[in-house]
């Protein structure tokens, strides 16, 4: 991941990069393609795949205003720092399922996602997406690999139903139920989730580009954003639910969201409150979140970071513009835990909406699915049309 400098930007424990090998493909790394690479989402995987050690940017694709184009002329770039190398002469592609990649990454409009997503699984490349469009589907994992890795047993299931030969779909969650399931994790594990209430201030880079309008937002806060009360009300029930073979069966939380845009660029804040199904102290619940720490398996993946959740003692931290970046914008940073007088305990938490709820979500996912043996050494169109597996 690329490292960004913050009060906390170095803390999450990365992995040094030492330990971490290239899962079997041959020796080479894995193609990916980014389909919307031109959006805010595309131009953070863009930027995190620059470097990779186990994946090589090879394809980009996005809307028809922008394919034909050089990536360089294509894109109104965001980000700190130049257009990667690797990226800017590759040619934008539009979104037929024929590109010249082992997997993607969908960071399409939702407009589109749903229906491309499907065409280039049933065209046998794996897809991961940030979209939300098939998160909720019941044979789709909807995954946080430090919190339900083992949902990725739904992948054949998926292939069969839909009759994909190699393809699937994957997911990661909307950005703020991103943030909010990692810190609920531990909690869940260590002493059971009964109800969870939440009030989001979310950041306006959450919305995309050009997203809210200046004039809307500036010196403001808008309590409304379209579905994203529905989607933190759900997806916690998937994730934090089972995979039993056949189907998901949800966690059985109560769940209550109200979710509003404010003015910050980066950066989710959410004020949580929970009622926990056994008694635990504020110190047992500090104690819980931070010995949070992931298996052997997700700390060989390169983008992991071994402590997911960072617990602050500062009164006033998490702050967006102080610690977004923490772990590299993997983190969820937790702060202010203490007893609430309606439910049991209470917390702020931060997540990074584009790296933590978006890019590095993906990244990571796809990392769990080449560790594990899910992607395929695509054979070319030229060559052939079929595809081998290869497995670590
Ligand atoms: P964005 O900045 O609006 O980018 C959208 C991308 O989709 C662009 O590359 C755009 O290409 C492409 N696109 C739009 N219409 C298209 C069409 N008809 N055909 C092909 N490509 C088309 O949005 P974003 O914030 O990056 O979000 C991307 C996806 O991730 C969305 O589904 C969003 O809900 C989800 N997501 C976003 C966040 C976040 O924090 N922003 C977090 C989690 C998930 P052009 O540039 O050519 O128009």
């Amino acid at each position: 991941m690329n490292t960004h400098s913050s009060d906390s930007g170095d803390q999450g424990g990365m992995v040094p990069q030492a330990e971490i090998s290239l899962p079997g493909n041959g020796g080479k790394k894995w193609r990916a393609g980014v389909l919307g690479a031109t959006g805010l989402v595309g131009q953070r995987l863009v930027k995190l795949l620059a470097g990779h050690p186990w994946f090589e940017l090879t394809e980009v694709a996005a809307s028809e205003r922008s394919s034909g184009r050089t990536y360089s002329e294509a894109v109104r770039w965001h980000l700190d720092g130049p257009v990667p190398d690797a990226a800017r002469g590759l040619i934008v592609k539009g979104l037929d399922p024929n590109i010249a990649c082992d997997f993607v990454f969908s960071a399409l409009d939702s407009s589109v996602a749903g229906s491309a997503e499907e065409d280039f699984a049933r065209s046998g490349y794996p897809v991961v997406s940030n979209s939300k469009n098939h998160r909720m589907d019941p044979d789709v994992p909807l995954l946080i690999p430090e919190v339900n890795a083992s949902h990725l047993d739904a992948i054949p299931v998926q292939q069969k139903n839909r009759g994909y030969n190699g393809g699937f779909i994957v997911t990661n969650p909307n950005c703020s139920t991103a943030g909010l399931v990692l810190v609920l994790k531990p909690l869940a594990d260590a002493f059971g989730l009964e109800k969870v209430f939440a009030v989001t201030l979310q950041a306006v880079s959450g919305a995309g580009y050009p997203g809210v309008a200046s004039m809307d937002i500036h010196a403001n806060v808008i309590p409304f954003i379209n579905g994203e009360e529905e989607k933190m009300e759900s997806e916690p029930q998937k994730l934090l639910g089972k995979w039993d073979s056949a189907r998901f069966i949800d966690a059985g939380l109560l769940l209550s969201a109200h979710c509003n845009r404010v003015p910050v660029l980066e950066g989710h804040l959410e004020c949580i409150s929970v009622s926990l199904k056994k008694i635990a102290s504020l110190e047992e619940v500090r104690e819980a979140l931070r010995n949070f720490q992931v298996d052997s398996e997700l700390a060989s993946l390169p983008s992991a970071i071994r402590h997911p959740v960072l617990v602050l003692d500062d009164v006033d931290r998490p702050q967006p513009r102080r610690d977004v970046h923490a772990g590299n914008g993997m983190a969820a940073v937790v702060g202010r835990v203490r007893e609430c007088p309606l439910l049991d305990i209470k917390l702020t938490l931060l997540s990074h909406n584009l790296v933590r709820g978006a890019a590095g979500a993906a990244l990571l996912n796809a990392e769990l699915l080449a560790a594990r043996g899910f992607l395929n050494r695509r054979v070319l169109a030229s060559e052939s049309q079929s595809t081998e597996r290869v497995h670590p």
